[in-house]
C-alpha cells in the first residue's frame, strides 16, 4: 500500500489531475476514500452553482482559493471567540474579587 493522499492530492484527484498510480491508492485505503467523498460533498454545491452559471475554470480556481482562505478565517474567528470567553471569565472573576474587597 503506498502512502496516503495529501489534501492537495485529493483536490487534484477530484479535478481529474492526479496521476493514475496515486489515484489507485483510493481502492486500497478507506480513510482516503472517505476524505475524498467528504471533500466532493463539501464542494459539490459550489461546483454545481458554477456549472449552472457557466463560470470559467479560472474563476473557479480563484473561488476555490478564496474558499480555502475563508476556512482559515472561520478557524481564526472561532479561536478569537474562545479567547474572548476566557478573557470575559477572567475579568468577571477580577471584578468579583474587587467587589469582595469592599473598597
Ligand atoms: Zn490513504
Amino acid at each position: 500500500m503506498n502512502r496516503c493522499l495529501s489534501d492537495a492530492d485529493i483536490q487534484a484527484l477530484i479535478d481529474g489531475e492526479l496521476a493514475p498510480d496515486r489515484a489507485g491508492h483510493l481502492a486500497e485505503c478507506a480513510g482516503c476514500a472517505n476524505r475524498t467523498d467528504a471533500r466532493r460533498r463539501a464542494i459539490e454545491p459550489l461546483l454545481s452553482l458554477t456549472r449552472q452559471a457557466g463560470v470559467p475554470p479560472a474563476r473557479l480556481d480563484a473561488m476555490r482559493t478564496r474558499a480555502a482562505a475563508s476556512d482559515g478565517l472561520v478557524a481564526e474567528l472561532s479561536s478569537l471567540k474562545e479567547e474572548r470567553d476566557v478573557i470575559r471569565t477572567r475579568v468577571t472573576d477580577m471584578l468579583d474579587q474587587l467587589e469582595a474587597l469592599n473598597l
